[in-house]
């Protein structure tokens, strides 16, 4: 007997009791329902009442070509038939060492050596220790802390929230998490009246060098978001200030750790946001968008000099950090097939053309009296909407809903974070509906009579 076909109603009723669902106050669900999902195809989400939704924030920041991608979907069929996952210590698969040769060429030069985990927070962790054990391993064991920029997310593990400064996430950690200092950040939005963005960047970075100067002997490493700081409310700044960061970091003998995990697999415009600036970082942490948005997978790349500081006869001196599912075969083939579309489809110059797109149809939005700071990196679009409303993110993630939108703003930051295969008449309805909902956001609310 086949049961029932579920409905919205039965499955956020069953989710709510069973399911811990991340990032959430569980009981606000009794207010704002969750929202079951059936199935995806393309940007569209379907709940299981048949009513669509455009997926804006590419399922948090990891889609990149769309829902049940066609391509991807059969790579991962032929990969399932062959050969789901075989533990990588002591084992190896083609699937993990095309991939890794495959982003060797691909970023910037020097970053030869892959090694694996399973989420970006992860990456992370792995970063950090790998950084740390270095100095330790070249007679340096003093350099063990870590500097990130103000409003910097790197993740949610304990160490990873070390150097993660957001006060909602760290605080009730706080007794747990070795704190860490925190520079001034290049968010653009901060620059004085009058001042470029660069001119900002630049004065960042000598807040940056004199912390760097007074530092460096503890320091291990800077970890830094490349051009966007996601999770700040996509927080853009001028490529300078990572110029000068890889630069001061080289000086100081401190290692620069670029967390790609959202703005890596083109999210910026190149394939990875280090190359607007030129710069090649110690080590690149990937993970979101790098299987298109299907498996959990990430990767630290680093360079010759790091690997080569573990490289010897004694098992403490090797990485010593693994996970279960490092380097699964599944993981590693979506990854394959989502870099076989970036070389078929000449997806970045083609993203080009749909930015230039939608920044000319966001127009009247642009200009609406109640958006500021509008702007735009490569495939990601922000601005901040003054709004009455004091819950105004979870009251425009409601009303985006009612208007086939899937949006999650940042306080009163709404973004566009779309999977590249939008339309224009995909990206006409993201721009005409948001619109509409600004609109209604900035009203003030009626007054009960
Ligand atoms: C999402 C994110 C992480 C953490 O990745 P998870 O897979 O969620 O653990 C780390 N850094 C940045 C910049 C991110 O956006």
């Amino acid at each position: 007997m086949t049961p029932a076909a579920p409905n919205n109603a039965e499955l956020l009723a069953r989710s709510h009791s069973a399911v811990w669902h991340p990032c959430s106050q569980m009981k606000h669900y009794e207010t704002f329902p969750l929202l079951p999902i059936a199935r995806g195809k393309g940007v569209w989400l379907y709940d299981y009442d048949g009513d669509r939704y455009l997926d804006a924030v590419s399922s948090w920041w990891v889609n990149l070509f769309g829902h049940s991608n066609p391509a991807i979907n059969a790579a991962l069929v032929s990969q399932l038939e062959t050969l789901e996952h075989v533990m990588l210590a002591g084992f190896t698969h083609e699937p993990v060492v095309r991939l890794s040769e495959r982003l060797r060429e691909l970023a910037p030069p020097g970053l030869g050596h892959c090694s694996y985990a399973s989420d970006g927070a992860s990456a992370i962790e792995i970063a950090l220790k790998m950084s740390a054990h270095f100095w330790r391993n070249t007679g340096h064991p003093h350099k063990t802390q870590f500097i990130s920029l103000q409003n910097s997310y790197h993740g949610e593990t304990l160490g990873a929230l070390s150097v993660t400064d957001v006060a909602l996430f760290r605080d009730a950690y706080s007794a747990l998490i070795r704190s860490q200092a925190t520079v001034m950040s290049p968010d653009s939005r901060h620059a004085a009246a009058g001042e470029t963005a660069e001119d900002y960047a630049l004065r960042c970075a000598e807040v940056l060098e004199s912390h760097l100067q007074h530092h460096h002997a503890q320091l291990a490493a800077f970890i830094i978001e490349p051009l966007v700081q996601g999770a700040a409310g996509m927080a853009m700044y001028h490529p300078v200030y990572l110029r000068r960061a890889r630069e001061l970091c080289r000086q100081y003998a401190v290692h620069l750790i670029a967390d790609e995990i959202a703005v890596g697999m083109g999210r910026t415009g190149t394939l990875f946001a280090c190359e607007q600036a030129g710069i090649t970082p110690d080590f690149l942490c990937l993970s979101k968008g790098i299987t298109g948005g299907y498996l959990p997978l990430s990767v630290v790349m680093t360079t010759d000099e790091i690997y080569q500081a573990f490289y010897t006869d004694e098992t403490t001196r090797g990485f010593l950090h693994s996970h279960s599912y490092t380097g699964n075969p599944l993981a590693c083939r979506a990854a394959l097939a989502t870099l076989d579309i970036f070389a078929q489809d000449d997806v970045l110059s083609q993203n080009r053309q749909k930015a230039a797109y939608l920044n000319s149809i966001a127009q009247p939005l642009r200009e609406h009296r109640a958006v500021k700071n509008w702007r735009n990196t490569g495939m990601i679009w922000a601005f901040e909407v003054d709004s009455p409303h004091h819950d105004f993110a979870q009251r425009c993630f409601s009303l985006a809903l009612q208007n086939e939108l899937l949006l999650r703003p940042i306080a009163n930051t709404v973004y566009f974070m779309p999977p590249y295969v939008i339309g224009e008449p995909e990206m006409d309805h993201l721009v005409q509906r948001t619109l509409h909902l600004v609109e209604q956001l900035c009203q003030q609310p009626q007054s009960k009579t």
